[in-house]
């Protein structure tokens, strides 16, 4: 069976965890988190990079710093992970679904003012597959209505838009190093804050609602309690699993992107021959390889290439069911225009096997079973 997903080890993971084990110190805030958190500041470009137990709750943090009164909204798009919507209904917040473009499944910018509301606070655009939204024109329409822009950058580590990455260009930019994601560190997240004015705030809703950060920098003599927080910090364990892959990223990349290019280049017959749509890259995105999915005629189509595929060894997955057909996403949310694409292209789309260290003769293997099912 070829798994849709592996982990990926990389290899520096052991050592570093006998290091924390040698050093005894297993709490939050060590060491390991310090250098994960100055890498991604500095390979990324971020004023302060925040490791988290989840992007889920790197997004929960957002919510709590957006400062949302009740029935107050965020724009997002319908096609994405719960944990986009939740995180922000969990604070109070309705959610707010636009529809998406086909080509990217990325949130439409063109439909977000028309979505704009006196209640309005903020966008949280997602990054799908690693293939950036048009954030030039989300910054523009946000900063004309004073709106905060949330990245839900979760799939998008090490991708790029116009030449910087994922997560650095909104005014915070959110991660996850869950083990489905390039780099892992079992269950794992990161808080980017491009916006200087979240910074005190964000280290104060990660630390319990204390100033501790403050106190350990000697900032204050005493820590005690002064916001609304939660424990949001990872263990030093997850900190160096994580540190030794972010230190080798180049490496996990570039495999994962050759990958990659041979799906592109070997279904490429198929989508000439109209049989099926391949991703479509923007000229001012750099990917990751987060994912490689193909889209079939319609639903039926799909489940019968999902079910030929198993038949053959090969695990392909759909992904979201869009959050405003959910029982949640109609409870907290609502969808504002039409539903053109979010739907249909929803039901096409299949995620084919890919993860570090898969062989060429595995990718043509899924190229093989792919392109037989087409041929009959
Ligand atoms: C994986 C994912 C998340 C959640 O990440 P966790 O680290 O598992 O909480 C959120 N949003 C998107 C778009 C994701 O793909």
């Amino acid at each position: 069976m070829i798994r849709f997903n592996v982990p990926p080890l990389i290899g520096g993971e052991k050592k570093y965890l006998e290091q924390v084990l040698a050093n005894r110190k297993f709490c939050g805030d060590g060491d390991f988190t310090r250098r994960c958190q100055n890498l991604i500041e500095q390979k990324f470009g971020t004023k302060r990079a925040l490791l988290t137990t989840s992007c889920t709750h790197a997004l929960e943090m957002a919510g709590l710093l957006c400062d949302f009164q009740p029935r107050e909204e965020v724009i997002m798009p319908s096609f994405t992970f719960v944990s986009t919507a939740n995180a922000f209904a969990l604070h109070a917040a309705s959610p707010v679904f636009i529809d998406i473009r086909p080509e990217t499944m990325n949130l439409d910018e063109r439909l977000i003012e028309d979505a704009v509301t006196p209640r309005t606070r903020a966008i949280v655009c997602m990054h799908y597959a690693g293939v950036a939204c048009r954030m030039d024109r989300i910054m523009e329409i946000a900063g004309r209505h004073g709106l905060a822009v949330i990245e839900d950058a979760a799939q998008g580590v090490m991708a790029q838009w116009n030449g910087r990455f994922h997560g650095t260009i909104g005014h915070i930019g959110c991660y996850s190093f869950h083990e489905t994601k390039n780099y892992t560190s079992g269950e794992g997240g990161a808080l980017l804050i491009n916006d200087e004015k979240f910074r005190e705030r964000a280290e104060i809703i990660r630390e319990k609602g204390t100033n501790r950060s403050r106190f350990l920098r000697g900032e204050v003599d005493k820590y005690t309690w002064v916001d609304l927080g939660s424990s949001y910090l990872p263990s030093e364990l997850n900190a160096a699993f994580l540190l030794a892959q972010l230190e080798q990223a180049e490496t996990l990349n570039s495999d994962r992107l050759a990958s990659w290019q041979r799906y592109f280049t070997g279904l490429k017959p198929l989508e000439d021959a109209g049989k099926i749509s391949l991703p479509f890259i923007p000229d001012c995105c750099v990917h990751n390889a987060h994912m490689f999915y193909i889209k079939t005629a319609d639903l039926a189509e799909r489940t019968a290439l999902t079910e030929h595929l198993k038949q053959n060894g090969v695990q392909a997955v759909f992904h979201y069911v869009p959050l405003h057909s959910s029982v949640a996403g109609m409870k907290y949310g609502r969808f504002h225009g039409t539903d053109r694409y979010t739907t249909r292209e929803s039901e096409r789309l299949l995620r084919l096997p890919l993860y570090y260290g898969m062989t060429p003769e595995d990718c043509d293997a899924v190229i093989e079973a792919v392109t037989r099912f087409y041929r009959h």
